[in-house]
């Protein structure tokens, strides 16, 4: 680890406060002087009681230099990176109690048909377009889990840009706004309109990234139907922005080697979005659930 200057000024001043500790618990063993032998009375100067263990009392600053265990570096992160082992970030659990609070009438709705237990809770890192690593939450499908993790670990490793990676709980459920805040995510559980048939986002067989960039579109009578609403500059895909996904880009890529299909490749709407598994398989999982 590279020390600075000030962190050099800061353990010089330690060491030597250490010698003047030392010095201090000596001062606790009571030296009778002259004086007390005269007086014949407990010395008040010289009898301060002994100390066998004493504990630093020269401020909080000494405190912080040398009874630190594990101090994490503050001077910048040049030479620290706390995501140096960021396999570690990448890690699928149960939905654990607390997870399901969040979900709970929001994304897991009162009529969800989909057991808990199908479902994976999905920690990991992403790179937003400044190249910064933030942590992601994602709620998928078992069944997807590891597939998943995969394609953000290589997502990441690329520096492949993803904004923000929230569980759409942290929107109350609302895909308009998730969408509006360029959140990728998985699973919401819905029916298909006007349907009992089970969404394949419902059955978190479906994952959208960056879903402000890579909009929903089709033509209904005539009119363009945008999601989210926001989305109308992103839907002329012959112009170049940011978090654009286009066919052979590694994001499409990684999806496609997975057995995802993409949304960008239907016919009579697209969804650039949307990657989701495709319906014989599904059907295979969850047969007449959709
Ligand atoms: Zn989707």
């Amino acid at each position: 680890m590279k020390i600075t200057n000030r962190k050099k000024a800061l353990l010089g001043f330690a060491a030597s406060t250490i010698l003047v500790l030392g010095a201090c618990g000596d001062q606790g063993v009571p030296v009778y002087g002259v004086d007390s032998v005269y007086n014949n009375e407990t010395p008040d100067v010289y009898g301060i009681p002994y100390d066998p263990d004493p504990v630093p009392e020269y401020g909080v600053e000494i405190d912080d230099t040398y009874y630190d265990p594990d101090p994490v570096p503050e001077y910048g992160v040049d030479y620290y990176d706390p995501y140096e082992d960021y396999q570690d970030y990448f890690y699928s659990t149960g939905i654990t109690d607390e997870i399901f609070a969040r979900m709970e009438g929001k994304s897991f709705k009162e009529d969800c048909t989909l057991p808990r237990e199908d479902l994976c809770y999905l920690h990991v890192l992403h790179k937003n377009l400044e190249g910064e690593t933030l942590e992601g939450e994602m709620v998928v499908n078992k069944y997807i889990a590891e597939d998943v993790l995969d394609i953000m670990m290589k997502l990441y490793e690329a520096d492949y840009p993803i904004e923000r990676i929230q569980l759409v709980d942290d929107y109350d459920a609302d895909d308009e706004l998730s969408m509006e805040a360029n959140n990728s995510s998985s699973f919401n559980f819905r029916f298909i309109s006007h349907t009992t048939k089970v969404s394949k986002h419902g059955l978190g067989l479906a994952v959208d990234i960056n879903t402000l960039y890579n909009p929903y579109v089709k033509t209904v009578d005539g009119e363009l139907i945008i999601e989210p609403v926001t989305a109308e500059p992103y839907t002329h895909r012959e112009d170049d922005f940011p978090y654009k996904i286009e066919k052979d880009d590694l994001c499409y890529q990684l999806f496609i080697e997975h057995g995802f299909e993409w949304g960008g490749d239907w016919e009579n709407r697209k969804d650039y979005q949307h990657f989701e598994i495709p319906d014989d398989m599904v059907e295979q999982l969850y047969p007449g659930m959709r």
